[in-house]
């Protein structure tokens, strides 16, 4: 229901005339993801628990921040001691292109790292996250079969970085395998800050229990303790985040999650510190549930990330023509 509240208006005319493959689907993005909504709630509500019902007009942003079944609910701001820095740096790519997105920065965060396996000493170490501290950055799951977590966001944030430099934008990642761990959730937030970004996503499956299955997009809770000032960026991420969802259901067909987010695809946290420390629109995607055999098949299908790469890509560019 989160999706037709009063944030969710429908794009304005481009400022610009769109070009390519996303003309179309911009144009349709919110009738899309209405009628995705729709049928969802005609034909989903089966199999899953009372929050699963996606009739229930309970509203998962003024919840709590509930850690635990996911699996970056331990996942925890990562400042590293001052000023180290692990070997390699953030990589941009392209330089500004001429399309409709022409001037818009988009971050990408894609989460963990595949070397974090073999970096633990590094990555367990503390940060500052405003409101406490936390590990700098956690392995990340992966599927029964020992497919990733890191090597999933990755995949998918490099398709969705194509999508959007034809778009024209200027597309930066806060690691593109080019390092070998982190790096850390507050530099992941400081990375997107100084790019000053019109908008992040950071890319993430999650590793709940068996059965447990489909996407949800968290939105940063409102936190205002130490370094962590979220609340001019609480309205725009939850539009952001609330686009990005509806994008992604229409463009892939996944459900919102049967178990965090009271059937909204939408949940609210406190306690990450990618989204407490950022000073621009943020919100992280937890694209499906990779412990679960049916979810699992989605995530290792290289057909399916490319839609879930075009979904969120659509999202951020409707977020952006706003
Ligand atoms: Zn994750």
């Amino acid at each position: 229901m989160s999706y037709v509240g009063p944030d969710f208006e429908p794009p304005r005319p481009p400022r610009h005339p769109l070009r390519g493959p996303l003309t179309v689907a911009v144009a349709a993005l919110v009738p899309g993801a209405l009628v995705g909504w729709l049928v969802w709630q005609t034909v989903g509500d089966s199999g899953g628990d009372a929050q699963a019902s996606p009739s229930s007009t309970s509203s998962s942003w003024g919840r709590p921040a509930t850690p635990g079944a996911s699996d970056d609910g331990k996942e925890q701001p990562g400042g590293t001691g001052a000023g180290e820095k692990p070997n390699g740096s953030p990589s941009a790519s392209a330089p500004t292109g001429s399309g409709p997105l022409k001037g818009k920065v988009v971050v990408i965060d894609p989460g963990h790292n595949p070397g974090n396996f073999q970096h633990t000493s590094e990555i367990n170490q503390q940060v500052n996250i405003g409101t406490n501290s936390k590990e700098c950055d956690t392995t990340g799951t992966a599927t029964n079969d020992g497919y990733t977590e890191a090597k999933f966001t990755l995949d998918v944030a490099r398709r969705m970085r194509t999508v959007l430099e034809k778009q024209g934008a200027t597309v930066k990642f806060t690691q593109d395998g080019d390092r070998s761990w982190g790096p850390c959730v507050d530099e992941r937030a400081e990375i997107g800050n100084k790019a000053d970004a019109d908008a992040v996503v950071s890319i993430h499956a999650d590793g709940a229990g068996a059965g447990n299955r489909g996407f949800h997009v968290i939105l940063p809770g409102s936190v205002h303790s130490g370094a962590a000032d979220t609340r001019p960026i609480v309205a725009s991420s939850r539009e952001l985040g609330e686009r990005v969802a509806g994008s992604f259901l229409r463009v892939t067909g996944s459900a919102p999650s049967n178990y965090i987010g009271g059937g909204t695809g939408l949940d609210v946290r406190k306690d990450l510190g990618g989204l407490n420390l950022s000073t621009v629109p943020k919100v992280f995607i937890e694209c499906g549930n990779m412990r679960d055999s049916k979810d699992a098949a989605q995530l290792t299908s290289s057909a399916w990330r490319q839609k879930a790469a075009q979904g969120i890509s659509e999202g951020i560019v409707s977020f952006l023509h706003g």
